[in-house]
């Protein structure tokens, strides 16, 4: 490889970060983004922030079903450059809009945030975010936001997280005082004090000290608070973990940061800690080996299909999380499933109105592509050799309905319908073993809401969506199956591929299940 373009690679590899924040909704994630991106002065928008307050956006295009309801359907990517670093956020919707999309927009992150509502603690949507970056062992930073609130006892929130997700925890930074008392925090890694001033905390005051105990704090911050500061990081000290930088790393271990971010404060030390101690983008795995994201082929892998953003266009947008090598506007990759050469001549990042077109970009950044219709979610381009990924992961649907056709004449285009949608990832479809019904099966409620949209819009299908009563589904593998063991509370469907899927309404029919079946495995996703 030329030496220039070698060098060019890894500047442009060191200098990026590439992240989801996961939260549940409320705690302060659209509040968070807004100023992270003020620190940066935001490049591009994806729209999102802003697109899911309705009112502050009457004028998107994004699909009638997105500006129906005010949210983001799905999630898009923001970037923007601090202190010599490309940042790229991905927005992952949260709420009503939730869905498989959400899920796959973690495995393009490198890293992820978790923001916790000190009052809430550790949340319904945030386990499941969680859970998804977890398996992937990526490393996660926790923000305790809405500290100017009362709220729960930092030693007590950092039990939880440990408890109920399993991952230790070490605060890079300790409160002083909380809610109506809040005067600021203490580094730890730093020893400095950050005072806030002021009614809304605006105005900082940083003050280096030589550790904790030093008289100063006493001063700005008085006796009680600074009492009390110094029993908590005294017994941090003795028995809380030290920082280690593997195991964050290794996502066995989350640095913790409070802070208030609708107040700005802590949000910029946050940024700047961040920013030195995620990893840049990492080599993926492939039937190739690891992708080294210096490999000076360009290569990369489809996450998410985006439909009909602009009801003009009755285009798709592929988003591509790129691996390796250097992207160019107008190159030629090898798609690898279809087996033909593409040039990538209309990549685009995305502004709320506007169609903003990238000509370069780096591992770690994300493009959206042009797509007529021949990207699946998965897919992998490569320059040169032919390099897939591996695949993506699959997620475990929550949500079942009975589908029918109201017209029984446009069958043809509903099967067609459910064939596409299915691929996109839009759905996920299974045939019950008795009656083939259909039915479909998502994590979140607006798959359906997206799935009858697009089955009328774009297939001119008029479907019924019957809710089923199941809330769990689990892939059996055994030797041999007896349908007549999946019937109280649970029922035996297929999936597109043939295999048997049990679904079960609550976890103690899926219990029994197991029992009567002992040989049987049961997987949350397809074998
Ligand atoms: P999201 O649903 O996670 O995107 O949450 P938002 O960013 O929309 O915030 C939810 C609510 O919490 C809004 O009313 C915010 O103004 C508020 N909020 C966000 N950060 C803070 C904070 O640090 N302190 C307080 N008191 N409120 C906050």
């Amino acid at each position: 490889m030329s030496k220039a373009l070698e060098q060019v690679l890894q500047q442009e590899v060191d200098k990026r970060r590439t992240f989801a924040i996961i939260s549940h909704p409320d705690a302060g994630k659209t509040t968070l983004t807004e100023k992270l991106l003020l620190f940066g002065g935001a490049i591009r928008l994806a729209g999102s922030v802003k697109a899911r307050k309705a009112s502050k956006h009457a004028t998107s295009d994004w699909m009638e079903i997105e500006k129906q309801r005010g949210i983001s359907v799905t999630s898009s990517v923001m970037q923007f450059d601090y202190s010599g670093h490309r940042v790229n956020i991905l927005d992952t919707p949260g709420h009503q809009d939730f869905s498989e999309d959400t899920y796959r927009t973690l495995t393009a992150a490198d890293s992820a945030v978790m923001l916790i509502d000190v009052a809430k603690g550790v949340e319904a949507q945030t386990i499941k975010l969680f859970q998804v970056c977890a398996k992937r062992g990526i490393p996660i930073f926790t923000f305790i936001n809405k500290l100017d609130r009362e709220g729960r006892n930092p030693f007590e929130l950092m039990e939880e997280i440990e408890q109920v997700l399993g991952i230790r925890s070490v605060p890079m930074n300790w409160p002083i005082g909380m809610g109506r008392e809040l005067s600021g925090v203490y580094d730890r890694m730093k020893n400095q004090v950050e005072l806030f001033q002021g009614d809304d905390h605006s105005t900082i005051q940083v003050k280096k000290v030589e550790d904790y105990r030093d008289p100063v704090i006493r001063e700005m911050a008085g006796e009680y608070l600074h009492e009390q500061l110094c029993q908590d990081l005294e017994l941090l000290d003795v028995a809380g973990d030290p920082f280690d930088l593997e195991k964050v790393r290794r996502g066995e271990l989350t640095p913790v940061f409070f802070g208030s971010a609708v107040n700005n404060f802590g949000v910029q030390t946050f940024l700047e800690n961040f920013l030195q101690l995620a990893p840049k983008p990492e080599p993926r795995r492939s039937t190739a080996g690891l992708v080294e994201p210096t490999n000076e082929k360009f290569s990369g892998y489809v996450f998410k299909i985006q439909a009909n953003m602009n009801p003009a266009h009755r285009d798709r947008i592929a988003f591509l999380r790129i691996v390796s090598g250097k992207f160019e506007r107008g190159m030629s990759v090898k798609h690898v499933r279809a087996g033909k050469e593409i040039k990538l001549s209309q990549p685009q990042q995305f502004l709320a109105q506007d169609r903003d077109i990238v000509s370069e970009a780096y591992p770690g950044d994300i493009i959206g592509l042009f797509d007529p219709g021949i990207f699946r979610i998965g897919d992998s381009l490569s320059q040169g050799s032919e390099i897939v990924f591996d695949e993506l992961p699959t997620f475990s649907p929550e949500i079942f309905a009975k589908v029918t056709v109201k017209n029984a004449l446009k069958h043809k285009q509903y099967q067609k319908g459910i064939d596409q949608l299915t691929e996109e990832g839009t759905i996920q479809v299974f045939t019950t073993v008795s009656f083939e019904d259909t039915l479909l099966g998502v994590v979140g409620q607006l798959q359906f809401e997206v799935f009858e949209y697009r089955m009328k819009g774009e297939y001119g299908v008029d479907v019924q969506l019957q809710r089923m009563p199941f809330q769990f589904a689990r892939w059996i593998v055994a030797d041999n199956i007896d349908p007549s063991k999946f019937r109280i509370n649970s029922t035996l469907v297929k999936d597109k591929k043939g295999n048997y899927v049990a679904l079960f309404e609550n976890e103690y029919a899926m219990r029994t299940a197991m029992e009567k079946n002992p040989d049987a495995k049961f997987l949350e996703t397809a074998p």
